[in-house]
């Protein structure tokens, strides 16, 4: 987002990494279940489908007037009656508003019509929820990159709400498109309508205000005011309560700097057996976590001789987020497999260098494994960076998986 003043923007390639878990609750399924056979074979149609043909979009502007009065809001001028929003805005002493929209296109409703038409029912509802998956992971996103871009001006993005939402009748729903359409250097990218009905045409489109505050301070007391609990945006480095759709009932969410709905490269399966079987932990005093990781793998030559590596890895307290302040990564004590790696017999200075200096994420928060992307490279050896990278990979999954379960049992074991 650029710079402090008034923005506005509108986006026609943005992002589309719409999260597996966040489909998968779409279409349905409890929290955590892996789709498998004829449902995976859909939803990656659907998935490719949509990244071939459709046509995503954003639009975001901030209001030039706000004004909370006791029997409305009044942004740009038009007044809107929404009791919840109106709370938020007042509680938060918002200043602004970003009205954001997002879209799915028309193309895979279009397309989801037909397949309903030649009795398709799996195809047409599979792309139905993809194309809604689409339109809440677009508003994730675009609340993201507010809050990110707030966070650097020294402001904070709060909830959003739209006509429809709790509190907030659907009928204004034509006066906040009259609103949305007041654009100012940037057309809206594609055609929006609205019945009387205040449904939207075409219907995978949203439209949402977000309140801005200064007030920063009024957030860590008032958690209601902090739209986290149902951003499901893993990467996020300002977190300030955990992810809540799909939370245990009765069970009250800690604020959390780990993504509880991750989306591991590795299944959870492997996870938890490395958590349990390779993984030490040990909590210091002050805070900090030490971990060490034992990897076995083999050679990739001279007949795949047995290695193993140590990973040594020191977090910072939880409340600074598990910031990764120190790694390393060695041969176990004893092993002799190591020596059998051909880049070892070739060069074993430049190789052993390698292994010991590189440090992927040092400094970074351990949440930020999730997002980072790296090379899928199974080699069980040292050889190659990218099998260096992909086993730091698995070992801070396997971290991260460790601390979020052991979060999860404090909770559940709390009266
Ligand atoms: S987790 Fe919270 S701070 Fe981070 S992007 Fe989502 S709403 Fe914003």
């Amino acid at each position: 987002m650029p710079g402090s003043r008034m923005i506005e923007l509108a986006n026609t390639l943005p992002d589309l990494s719409v999260q597996s878990s966040e489909y998968a609750r779409l279409l349905g399924y409890p929290r955590g279940w892996v789709l498998e056979g004829r449902a995976q074979e859909l939803a990656d149609w659907a998935r490719s489908w949509y990244a071939e043909n459709g046509r995503p979009w954003v639009y975001v502007r901030q209001a030039e007037t706000l004004e909370v009065a006791d029997d409305a809001i009044h942004i740009d001028g038009i007044s809107f009656t929404s009791k919840g929003l109106q709370s938020t805005l007042r509680q938060a002493e918002a200043h602004s508003v970003i009205l954001v929209a997002v879209g799915a296109g028309p193309e895979a409703e279009e397309e989801a019509s037909k397949r309903w038409e030649e009795e398709k029912p799996d195809e047409y509802f599979f792309l139905e929820m993809f194309s809604s998956a689409v339109v809440e992971h677009l508003t994730t996103i675009t609340g993201a990159n507010l809050c990110d871009w707030a966070e650097r001006n020294e402001m904070a993005i709060l909830p959003h709400s739209s006509p429809g939402y709790p509190e907030w009748d659907v009928a204004e729903q034509p006066r906040l498109l009259a609103l949305m359409k007041r654009t100012r250097k940037h057309a809206l990218p594609s055609s929006v309508d609205v019945l009387d009905s205040g449904m939207l045409r075409p219907k995978k489109t949203l439209l949402a205000v977000f309140g801005l505050t200064h007030h920063t301070d009024r957030l860590r007391r008032l958690t209601e005011l902090v739209p986290c609990e149902n951003c499901s945006y893993a990467p996020c480095q300002y977190r300030r309560a955990p992810y809540r759709r799909g939370a245990k009932p009765g069970v009250p969410a800690r604020a959390s700097v780990l993504d509880r709905e991750a989306d591991y490269s590795v299944n959870t399966k492997a996870l938890k057996r490395w958590a349990e079987e390779r993984l030490s932990i040990e909590m210091r005093e002050d805070g900090t976590v030490d971990f060490l990781f034992r990897y076995d793998g083999t050679t990739c030559t001279n007949m795949g001789r047995s290695l193993s590596f140590h990973y040594h890895v020191r977090l910072g307290p939880r409340d600074e987020g598990y910031p990764i302040r120190e790694q390393r990564c060695s041969p176990a004590p004893g092993d002799t497999g190591h020596t059998q790696m051909c880049q070892y017999i070739e060069n074993r200075e430049r190789l052993m260098t390698a292994i010991e200096g590189e440090k992927p994420l040092i400094g970074q928060r351990l949440n930020a494994v999730l997002s980072w992307r790296r090379a899928a490279c199974g080699a069980g050896c040292y050889c190659d960076a990218s099998s260096r990278e992909h086993k730091w990979g698995l070992v801070f999954e396997t971290i991260h998986y460790a601390l979020v379960q052991q979060e999860l049992v404090q909770e559940a074991d709390k009266p």
